[in-house]
């Protein structure tokens, strides 16, 4: 079998009026994807996708990785992955040239699935678990005129739904995220899970002041409390508060976790399969993980083919350690408006309260709307 073309789309959407959201970094008015498709010579396609600036990753594909495996074997995944990291070494170790290669790995493996007729997660080495727990990534900066109150309501919203933990975004000056953490905690209760995300905001010394402030309410995990190139900040954080520190959806390939998880950087490491290198990668980044004692929870964001293939990865992620009553891993689920994660996928996924079964089916699982993929492609 042989590689024949290589596509790529460019998906992009406007949110408007109270879809509108912020995190610490930005407010989000579109929502973009980069979607990668490799199609074989017998007619056999798989899809993939990028996490990071869409154009970007798109003109690393369609420019530097697409003329290296048009004609190459597609079930060669692991020398096609070397190949084109190697290729680009001296130039692109982080961010978008690791994005982009993710995301043609990910196509790589769909591929490899239906033309063996096995799920990705079977490839991987089979399931640890048939669904999955998943925790609602939603509490975010709106434009409205009371942030304690939207959130406390949206948090009571997500307890209707069945989420025994959700997320809150922090970020947004300490006086006013511990006012947010606080009242988010008394909308839920003291029963559910809640984390805080930072996305990075706060250099160290703040974000312990956070951490002290909000320790009463009972916090599941504090992420990305610094930014991810202060790894010793990352440390004193961690030594300094009682909260389990997450992180790692800015980290890639396993020469970038080495240094995370090696210095123990993090209680809870999240690698972005969208971005940190593909399947290849991410199970290479769990072994680093599990040499370190690290539990790994995968960060999702992005489109269906992104959730897809988060949830085969997630299938086969063994519990860290495994036991008879284990603590099982907590999977992401973005809540905020994204017509690509709702829409793209021609059957939606099994959801009851918040277990989501695991996609069942050749490579993804996934047939996409190929009339969504067309309409909302941008040259
Ligand atoms: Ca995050």
């Amino acid at each position: 079998m042989k590689i024949q073309d290589v596509k790529t789309y460019l998906l992009r959407t406007e949110l408007t009026g109270e879809q509108i959201f912020a995190y610490s970094q930005a407010w989000y008015k579109t929502r973009t994807v980069m979607l990668v498709e490799v199609i074989s010579d017998e007619g056999i396609s798989g899809f993939g996708e990028a996490y990071g600036p869409a154009a970007g990753n798109r003109a690393i594909v369609e420019e530097l990785y697409k003329p290296l495996l048009l004609g190459r074997d597609p079930l060669d995944t692991q020398v096609l992955w070397e190949e084109l990291y190697n290729a680009f070494r001296d130039y692109g170790r982080k961010g978008m040239p690791v994005a982009a290669l993710s995301a043609v790995d990910i196509a790589l493996w769909d591929l490899k699935g239906k033309a063996l007729g096995l799920p990705i997660y079977k490839l991987l080495g089979g399931p640890f678990r048939k669904e999955v727990q998943a925790y609602a990534t939603g509490l975010y900066r709106r434009q409205v005129p009371d942030q304690a109150k939207a959130l406390a309501e949206e948090a009571q919203g997500y307890v209707a739904e069945g989420f025994r933990a959700m997320k809150v975004k922090v970020g947004f000056g300490i006086e006013e995220d511990v006012r947010n953490v606080k009242a988010v905690r008394e909308a839920i209760g003291p029963e559910r899970r809640l984390m805080v995300d930072a996305n990075h905001a706060y250099d160290a010394r703040e974000a312990i002041r956070l951490g002290r402030l909000i320790e009463p309410f009972d916090i599941y995990w504090f992420e990305e409390p610094v930014v991810p190139e202060d790894l010793d900040g990352y440390l004193q954080v961690k030594q300094a508060l009682k909260i389990p520190i997450a992180g790692g959806e800015a980290e890639y390939t396993r020469y970038g976790f080495r240094e995370l998880l090696s210095k123990r950087a993090v209680d809870i490491v999240q690698p972005d399969l969208c971005a940190c290198g593909g399947f290849s990668e991410a199970m290479k980044i769990w072994t680093l993980a599990s040499t370190w004692g690290v539990t790994y929870y995968p960060h999702v964001w992005g489109s269906a083919v992104g959730l897809y293939a988060s949830l085969h990865l997630a299938a086969a992620l063994p519990p860290n350690p495994l036991a008879l009553f284990p603590t099982e891993l907590l999977f992401e689920l973005d809540r905020t408006p994204n017509p690509f994660r709702e829409r793209l996928a021609t059957t939606p996924l099994v959801r009851k309260g918040d277990m989501i079964e695991i996609p069942q089916g050749p490579g993804l699982g996934l047939a996409l709307n190929r009339d969504l993929l067309k309409a909302s492609a941008v040259s």
